[in-house]
């Protein structure tokens, strides 16, 4: 998958980093528009829906026998258990898209990056991470949405999934959000103008420029 045209970009955090809100400002920003058409790739998982969340829509909901049974298929680019549950990325959708020349965003653990990051060398993976513990703590508190017991064992979780942030080629610290999606979108242009995808995009025109006379 080398050589396609739309860049791959690995997006890992800790729970409360502010990674779903940072990839929904991007993509309400960009979305399919040029310059930058981008689209979030949308998972698979075993985990029950959350209030307001639509199948097809934030994940493809599915059962743990339906979930092995697309593993066996080989249906997943990458897939790991997350919490209890499996969550997996297809791949006929991903390089689908970019060959389309659509960059992907995958939202996903340290665990599916490493898969991806050993698949396709030339995926940019970028970690964010709160600004402090006690913002981290706050920010898993304000969700709102799960129970103590939940909130502390998604600490715990979040420390380790933060241990893996060297794995990344780019760190984003998510202490002023504006700031933070201004970083994100700097990583996303630097991307899209590396040479090797230059080279694909504007062929015609390196080709008419190396050989004018
Ligand atoms: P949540 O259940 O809160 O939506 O997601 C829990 C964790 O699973 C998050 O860190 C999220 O990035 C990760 N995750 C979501 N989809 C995938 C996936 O397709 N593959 C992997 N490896 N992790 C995923």
């Amino acid at each position: 998958m080398a050589s396609l045209l739309g860049n791959l970009f690995i997006l890992a955090a800790p729970s409360g980093a502010g990674k779903s809100s940072l990839i929904k400002a991007l993509m309400e920003k960009h979305g399919e528009n040029a310059p930058y058409p981008m689209q979030v790739s949308v998972s698979h998982t075993t985990r029950a829906p959350r209030p307001g969340e639509v199948d097809g829509e934030h994940y493809h909901f599915v059962s743990r026998e339906q979930f092995e049974s697309l593993i066996e298929q080989g249906v997943f680019f990458e897939w790991a258990e997350v919490f209890g549950n499996y969550y997996g990325t297809s791949r006929v959708t991903i390089e689908q898209t970019l060959h389309r020349g659509i960059d992907v965003f995958l939202d996903i653990d340290w665990q599916g990056a490493r898969q991806v990051k050993k698949l396709l060398p030339d995926a940019c993976g970028i970690f964010i991470l709160p600004p402090s513990v006690d913002v981290l703590r706050e920010r898993l508190t304000k969700r709102g949405q799960d129970s103590d017991d939940v909130i502390a064992a998604r600490m715990r979780e979040a420390v380790s999934e933060m241990s893996h942030y060297n794995e990344f080629d780019y760190l984003l610290v998510n202490d002023d959000f504006a700031t933070a999606l201004q970083e994100l979108e700097a990583i996303v242009c630097a991307q899209r103008q590396r040479t090797s995808k230059q080279d694909i995009r504007h062929n015609v025109l390196l080709a008419q420029l190396t050989s004018a006379k």
